[in-house]
């Protein structure tokens, strides 16, 4: 009974004990692994070690207790199911061990095949395969290679250097033409290299390399580059990696051989029918590396009948088991098909919503579900423009429309070069043969990427569409010459610096730069397309994934717009009305001559004076917005900048004043200027004379605003229109500047308004923290509160965005002090603990109270989620993010049991 606390931890699992579900545990691969061998599908057998072991030895630098001899028995069981002793010299058996976290990372872990090769066993191996020496010795080069790479960092480049010499001596750029005595040179070669690098010989004991293997995967979990793709894709940093020990199959043992990667469904546009790329004679790392180029999967059909129809039934039956599109690697031995991996397959964003379009018809979700499996990030997306293409613009090059998008830049070759241009603001390209996991920065500085080897999976086509980025894969007519920088395509020269333009839906390649139109999605928002008679897939289902999104939600969307133009695309993008309507714009331009006579002004009279001819100005901008937006809801915000921003700057005013004096002219107002910008200047604007105080301070400023609202909604509804102005009182920190507010808001619009049915709301921006921390005495004075949560986050973390941005957030990125700028996505522990307050004793004290969001954050999927589970009425963006906020506020209204869309 003592045994009782000691009982040991289950650190190992063979693929048999595991199912779909146990992704914390076992990571995807290898729970998938489980749940194809519990299907009774091919699986070669083997076994997972646990992410709880691999954070067991990232916290205490060892492996803990147990997990040694639990891998011991694991490995026992492997032999004897499979007849064979890992690197026995007569018959060895080999294993791959390989990686596996939670979320698929694409070529971020290490993986290692062939593992229990050795100067003995690779003679067993070659009996094993019929006398097949060419075989055995390309097996274990490769082991060589994979393992000084992954496991002991030998620099990769030595060996590709390694296996180049050896092709150029045999005159060949095809590593099938080398043969068993090449290949054995090689192998000489890369021990040299080897012990060259890590100072010992490269070991021979088969146990030995498994454990160092299985220690590689576990600390590659915190390198840098996987490090820097969890921080993109916002994966958690403490989740750690299974890692997965299979027994090898092998598709480079001839012809009849194979290895390949393919979709259920074509992930790029989600049209129906298997996509993929098949590889013969090879082991599956080529696929994916693009070393060689592929043929399409349905070639196979040709070559070996049987395990293509045998395939083809796999991928229907795991498309019905995950109900949805799935992505598989797999292996053919000797005509013997094994399945290697599958999950749940990535995919752009169009295809996300064709795909869950047809899953819905096909019966196999339900909308709720087609809803989950979509975002607002991929809508945005679809929201960008295409390349317009005439005549003038012919492409020089087609590859694989890897990620779509339209991108033009300058042609770079390295990963370091597009950092340094992509920092001064350039737009670039990045052109390599094929990418690997060294290129990610460049890859996330670049626009676009292009590439001339790889297929749709390759590093490049997967990690891009990832990142939601545009990428052209596998344009073989380019020669990609990295050291000279430039490439060349027919009779073209492209050197670095010159710009191109990719299109990644279509795979084509332009020189120049080619101008671009709007996405159908937006036509269709625009109301110039009709979802009932389109032919175009993905806006029928746009359309019908956003309509069941609509009735779905609780959350009413609103839109930031100051001009007629802008509220009625918003409206046609679906906005409910408009939650921050800025009044500074109106103080701009010709206006500005006015608004300096305001400040200039000497007396009541002249300010007056000032503030009259303002009047019929701002009335009139109203009158548009409120016609605009007919019946709907428009909040107003009375002006926020300080006044200064409305002055030229003081060194253009000390010129002009200079510029004036020598030439004799009058010199007086532009002196008055100078003298007003030098008398109003702030250490910290945004902290000084603006917002409420700025009403308070300057009689007849507020009320001028007020009396051009009311009077428009009047003349508006006497038109036969419906306006609904909400009055908005920005930087309100206590009830009592509101209050004051209110009592000249309420005189003035009771005289303007009169009989005329026209109702104003009157309310205040939560924007400062004592308003939050105040909100029930605020909500008193107040009929709405609309959170501004850019200026809350600003005054909450302390920090002004415009310093800080570029000043130091990439350090607390990095530090993880946060995960993506609160300026992005709300700070929900912090700032949204204010609006959370804010809410709740706005509420209380006035039951009923109107509450919406009107910053950026309005627009952001993971904030509108925040801001459904607060309770707000709405949230407010800008016209193009309407439709994603629709989208998202549908999604926090739906619960499904569906499995995490990442
Ligand atoms: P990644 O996560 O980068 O895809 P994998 O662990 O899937 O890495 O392995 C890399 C390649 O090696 C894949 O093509 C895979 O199919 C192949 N592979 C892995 N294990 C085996 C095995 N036991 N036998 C044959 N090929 C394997
Ligand atoms: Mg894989
Ligand atoms: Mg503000």
């Amino acid at each position: 009974m003592a045994a009782h606390d000691s009982v040991e931890r289950k650190y190992v699992y063979d693929f048999a004990e595991g199912n779909k579900d146990l992704k914390d545990l076992l990571g995807g691969k290898g729970a998938n692994l489980a749940e194809m061998t519990n299907l009774g599908l091919p699986v070669p057998p083997g076994f997972t070690i646990t992410t709880e072991a691999c954070k067991a030895y990232l916290t205490t630098g060892r492996e803990p207790d147990g997990l040694a001899a639990q891998i011991e028995a694991h490995l026992e069981s492997l032999e004897r199911e499979m007849g064979r002793r890992l690197g026995d010299p007569d018959d060895p058996l080999l294993v791959s061990v390989r990686s596996g976290a939670k979320f698929s990372m694409p070529g971020m872990m290490e993986t290692v095949l062939n593992v229990g090769l050795n100067d003995r066993s690779v003679v067993g191996l070659s009996a094993q395969a019929g006398r097949n020496d060419r075989f055995a010795w390309d097996s274990y080069r490769r082991l060589i290679q994979m393992f000084g790479k992954t496991v002991c960092e030998v620099p990769g480049e030595e060996f590709e250097h390694a296996l180049d010499e050896i092709k150029r001596a045999k005159g060949t750029h095809n590593d099938l033409d080398l043969d068993a005595d090449d290949l054995r040179g090689l192998v000489d070669a890369y021990k040299k290299i080897f012990a060259k690098h890590t100072g010992r010989e490269f070991p021979q004991e088969p146990r030995e390399q498994l454990d160092l293997a299985i220690r590689a995967v576990f600390d590659s979990w915190n390198a840098e580059r996987a490090v820097l793709y969890r921080r993109q894709e916002r994966i958690p940093a403490d989740l750690g990696t299974a890692v997965n020990v299979v027994a090898m199959v092998f598709g480079n043992l001839g012809p009849d051989s194979g290895t390949g990667v393919a979709f259920t469904r074509d992930p790029g546009s989600g049209a129906q029918g298997i996509y993929g790329d098949y590889l013969a004679n090879a082991q599956g790392e080529d696929v994916v590396a693009g070393i060689r180029n592929t043929v399409p999967l349905q070639e196979l059909e040709q070559l070996d009948k049987t395990s293509y129809d045998q395939l083809l039934g796999i991928m229907a039956r795991l498309e019905e088991h995950y109900k949805d599109l799935c992505d598989i690697e797999f292996t053919i031995e000797r005509g013997k098909l094994w399945m290697l991996q599958t999950r749940v397959g990535k995919r752009t964003a169009a295809a996300a919503f064709v795909i869950a379009g047809q899953l819905v018809d096909e019966g196999l979700i339900d909308l709720d579900e087609a809803l989950h499996r979509v975002n607002g990030a991929q809508l945005a997306q679809l929201m960008f423009p295409r390349f317009q293409l005439d005549h003038e613009f012919e492409a020089v090059a087609k590859g694989i429309g890897a990620s779509p998008g339209a991108a033009s830049g300058k042609v770079v070759f390295t990963s370091a070069r597009a950092v340094e241009l992509a920092a001064e603001g350039e737009a670039v390209i990045l052109v390599r043969r094929e990418t690997n996991p060294d290129d990610l920065n460049g890859m996330i500085a670049a626009k676009g990427i292009l590439t001339s080897r790889g297929g749709k999976t390759s590093h490049a086509a997967v990690v891009a569409r990832g990142m939601g980025k545009t990428c052209v894969s596998g344009a073989d007519e380019l020669d990609v010459n990295v050291p000279a920088k430039r490439f060349t395509v027919g009779d073209h020269v492209v050197n670095e610096g010159d710009v191109v333009s990719i299109d990644g839906t279509t795979g084509k390649v332009y020189l120049g730069e080619v101008p671009v139109m709007p996405s159908e999605v937006v036509q269709y928002f625009e109301g110039e397309l009709d979802p009932e008679t389109t032919d175009d897939a993905l806006v029928r289902a746009v359309h019908r994934i956003m309509t069941h999104a609509d009735a779905a939600r609780r959350l009413r969307v609103r839109t930031n717009a100051d001009t007629g133009a802008d509220a009625a695309r918003a409206r046609r993008f679906g906005a409910e009305g408009i939650g921050l309507c800025r009044t500074e714009h109106m103080f701009l331009g010709d206006r500005r001559e006015l608004v300096e006579r305001l400040i200039l002004a000497s007396g009541e009279r002249e300010r007056e004076d000032a503030l009259a001819a303002l009047l019929p100005l701002q009335r009139a901008d109203f009158v548009e917005i409120f016609r605009e937006m007919d019946g709907l809801p428009v909040t107003v915000r009375l002006i926020d900048p300080p006044l200064h921003e409305f002055l030229p700057p003081l060194e253009q005013l000390a010129v002009n004043v200079a510029v004036a004096q020598e030439r004799g002219e009058d010199v007086a107002k532009e002196e008055a200027l100078l003298a007003a910008v030098r008398r109003m200047h702030e250490e910290n604007p945004m902290l000084g004379l603006r917002g409420v105080r700025l009403g308070l301070v300057i009689p007849g400023l507020f009320a001028m605003q007020v009396r051009a609202i009311a009077e428009a909604a009047v003349a508006v509804v006497r038109d036969g229109g419906t306006a609904c102005p909400e009055i908005m009182v920005p930087l309100v920190g206590a009830v009592q500047e509101l209050e004051t507010v209110r009592a000249e808001a309420e005189r003035i619009i009771a005289e303007v308004v009169g009989d005329s049915g026209v109702e104003v709301l009157i309310g205040t921006m939560i924007e400062v923290p004592r308003a939050a921390l105040t909100a029930g005495q605020i909500a008193e004075a107040a009929e709405f509160f609309s959170f501004g949560t850019n200026d809350l986050t600003q005054m909450g973390w302390g920090f002004s965005r415009d310093d800080v941005e570029g000043a130091f957030f990439w350090r607390y990125l990095e530090l993880g002090i946060f995960g993506i700028s609160p300026f992005e996505s709300i700070d929900a522990d912090g700032v949204g603990r204010l609006v959370r307050i804010a809410a709740e004793e706005g509420r209380a004290a006035r039951p009923g109270l109107k509450l919406g969001v009107c910053g950026e954050h309005g627009g952001d999927p993971d904030s509108v989620h925040f801001f459904h589970e607060v309770g707000l009425d709405y949230v407010s963006c800008s016209p193009f993010r309407v439709p994603v906020a629709r989208l998202e506020a549908g999604r926090a209204a739906i619960t499904t049991t569906g499995s995490d869309s990442r």
